[in-house]
């Protein structure tokens, strides 16, 4: 049973992601900017949330290395496979976060 093995152990490493970042923006954002997530969430002064992928759903808590523990209340066309894309308030914030390869845990 090679495979079921290889599959575990697959299954039990951390897996890593590629975390951009955007913020409400229209260059972030083009036409959504609207102040409104795909989820419906309003964003706040001061919100923290993650943009995922349409296999994890909305409100799964994530734990995003150097960002937080924090729920999924967004989607983007952009945004497939093992990638994520982090809230932040301002555009500058968001191009400081650049692009990071992390460890993201459930
Ligand atoms: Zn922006």
């Amino acid at each position: 049973m090679i495979h079921l093995t290889l599959m575990i152990a697959l299954m039990l490493m951390p897996k890593t992601y590629r975390v951009t970042a955007y913020c409400p923006c229209k260059i972030c954002c083009g036409r959504y900017a609207d102040g409104v997530t795909a989820s419906g969430h309003i964003i706040q002064p001061g919100d923290k949330f993650v943009a995922a992928p349409r296999n994890i759903p909305f409100g799964e808590w994530l734990t995003i290395p150097d960002y937080g523990r924090v729920q999924v209340k967004d989607r983007g066309g952009a945004i497939k496979g093992n990638r994520f894309d982090v809230f932040f308030p301002t555009h500058q914030a968001a191009l400081n976060w650049g692009v990071r390869y992390l460890e993201v845990r459930r």
